[in-house]
């Protein structure tokens, strides 16, 4: 089966390549498909907005296409920043201000109240409207400062839950085993897998 992985994001490709490693998948990425239209992440969930993003490259490039959303949901900020994970600061929003934005907002708050969530939806869209998604999520809480330096984001304030060490002090297989997006690449490669193995029979 062909595939065409629906992100510019080179450390995400790189992901997807190495947990897909023995499905007999041919990947192809979007600097494959010159023109593909960007897509706007307006869909206002996670599940929404990767389903757009797949759709869109399926219905362009005429193959199932992969694509992913994810961001960080801290319950004493009513599930914020959510959606908005990768643009909090604003405007001018880059990993450091968005990390600063969530220790200002998190100042004043106790530590048995900062629990949060990582959340990601992987959506598989193929070229004749079906689709289909995976979630991963990891529980944890938000720390007091930033430490380590591995992944990006908000890696460096997250605490998964029975953890001492922030993913950004982990190692990225450690990370992978634990993480919301490994957690739903694993569901999607049981697909795949299992999806390779029909087409043969
Ligand atoms: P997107 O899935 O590329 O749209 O990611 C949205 C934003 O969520 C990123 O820019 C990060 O701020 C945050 N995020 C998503 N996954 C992670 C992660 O594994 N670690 C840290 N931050 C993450």
């Amino acid at each position: 089966m062909q595939l065409v992985v629906a992100t510019r994001n080179r450390k995400k490709i790189e992901e997807i390549k190495r947990i897909l490693q023995g499905v007999p998948v041919e990947l192809f990425t979007l600097a494959d498909f010159p023109g593909c239209p960007e897509v706007v992440e307006d869909a206002g969930s996670f599940r929404g907005n990767a389903m757009k993003k797949a759709s869109a490259v399926a219905h362009f490039t005429k193959k199932p296409a992969l694509s992913d959303d994810s961001g960080l949901e801290v319950y004493a900020l009513n599930g914020a920043p959510g959606v908005l994970s990768a643009r909090y600061a604003g405007e001018e929003a880059d990993d450091r201000r968005n990390l600063a934005k969530l220790l200002s907002e998190m100042q004043g708050v106790e530590e048995g109240r900062r629990g949060a969530r990582f959340v990601c939806y992987l959506a598989l869209a193929f070229p004749d409207g079906r689709g289909k998604t995976f979630k991963g999520s990891a529980e944890g809480r938000i720390g007091r400062k930033p430490r380590g330096s591995h992944g990006f984001g908000y890696d460096p304030v997250f605490y998964p839950e029975g953890h001492e060490r922030t993913f950004a002090e982990m190692t990225s297989d450690e990370k992978n085993a634990l993480s919301h997006r490994g957690k739903a690449l694993g569901k999607f490669k049981e697909y795949m897998a299992k999806l390779a193995c029909e087409e043969h029979v």
